[in-house]
């Protein structure tokens, strides 16, 4: 037997069906198929995990599941040719914590083709550090450079920066040359943090936020979203022509009250960035980059450790923005 965070789902009398997540033991027949069986090592904390162990809708689609979108561990046993005992493997999304046992456990059994070998350069800690967050920061760097931008297009905005995408984000961006601006709620908390990672301007969120005309004066060459609503609608609007603008997260919300008008005056770009169903040749080129570009000491110094147990806990304190950076989970 082993210990696992496993969301329930129970209906009412009355049809309302609740979710609630729970420390449990549960043994080798509870796991799904899969070719691949990983002693777990680490997982991480994702907004996605905080929804997933608070009981909200929207990110577990069967029951009962084993949360965690994220896990980095060792293969046990493989029944795929491109794995053995003892391989170290990441896998990030890939309907893991959400149609799929994940990892908030201390095994999974999953399917080899979307796992990533552990880069050479990378330590199973560090790489659940990076976790989800960091990978899809890195899908959105990668995003930007394939559409053309460069540090020499301007200055590149990065919303909800305090975030775990958005930490990881301004990290990677700096590191590149790029002039990076951080969008956060938490100014005066955390604006030190955020120039520590390489942001030149710290911005507050609130400029951001509020419904904007179609068209502002042009900021921007490029963005890393990870907030939606009326802030990407804003950032859409203040792009330079040109710009390249992801979109990767609703931290604010999933609407997105904009115009045709950046698109059609300005030639503005709207790229959308999915973690979760990343091909697997994307996935090895991200976590590549990650090992080559990520400054380690800083991914450390906006790291958080926690325990299984504690887990439960920090899900609402994600939710409710109380985090920043990224948060691990140690398994053992
Ligand atoms: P996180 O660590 O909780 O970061 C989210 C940040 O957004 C917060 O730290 C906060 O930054 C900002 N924020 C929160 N509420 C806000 C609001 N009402 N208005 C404006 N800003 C707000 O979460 P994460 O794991 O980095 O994920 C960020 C978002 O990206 C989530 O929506 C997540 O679902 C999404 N995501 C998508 C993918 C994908 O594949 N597309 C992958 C990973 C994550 P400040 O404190 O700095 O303001």
């Amino acid at each position: 037997r082993f210990h696992a965070i496993v969301v329930e789902r129970t209906s009412a009398e009355d049809g309302t069906k609740t979710q609630h997540a729970a420390l449990t033991l549960v043994d080798e027949t509870f796991l799904m198929p899969g070719d691949v069986t990983i002693a777990v090592e680490y997982s991480s904390l994702n907004y996605k995990d905080g929804l997933a162990l608070a009981g909200r809708p929207g990110v577990v689609r069967v029951w009962p599941l084993i949360a965690g979108i994220d896990l980095v561990g060792t293969v046990e046993s493989s029944e795929d040719p491109r794995w053995v005992p003892g391989d170290r493997v990441i896998l990030n999304g890939s309907g893991l914590g959400e149609s799929h046992h994940g990892g908030l456990a201390e095994r999974a059994r999953v399917s080899g083709a979307s796992l990533v070998r552990l880069p050479a350069g990378i330590s199973a800690r560090r790489a659940a550090a990076i976790g989800t967050a960091g990978f899809t920061a890195m899908l959105a760097v990668l995003a930007l450079e394939r559409a053309g931008i460069t540090p020499d297009s301007g200055p590149v905005l990065v919303t909800g920066a305090a975030g775990g995408v958005g930490s990881i984000a301004v990290a990677l961006l700096s590191a590149g040359g790029y002039r990076v601006t951080a969008s956060t709620g938490r100014v005066g908390e955390l604006g030190g943090y955020l120039r520590g990672l390489g942001a030149e301007t710290i911005l507050d969120r609130s400029t951001l936020s509020e419904p904007g005309k179609p068209l502002q004066a042009q900021r921007w060459a490029a963005a890393v979203d990870s907030v939606g609503s009326a802030t990407l609608a804003n950032v859409l609007a203040q792009a330079n022509y040109g710009a390249v603008i992801t979109a990767c997260g609703l931290a604010q919300g999933a609407d997105l009250p904009t115009t045709v008008m950046p698109f059609i005056l300005r030639g503005v770009s709207l790229v959308g960035i999915n973690s979760v169903e990343a091909p697997i040749a994307l996935r090895e080129q991200a976590w590549s980059r990650l090992e080559s570009d990520l400054d380690l000491t800083l991914l450390d110094g906006l790291t958080s450790n926690i325990t299984l147990e504690e887990a439960l806990t920090a899900a609402d304190d994600i939710l409710a923005g109380r985090l920043h950076g990224r948060t691990v989970v140690s398994i053992h």
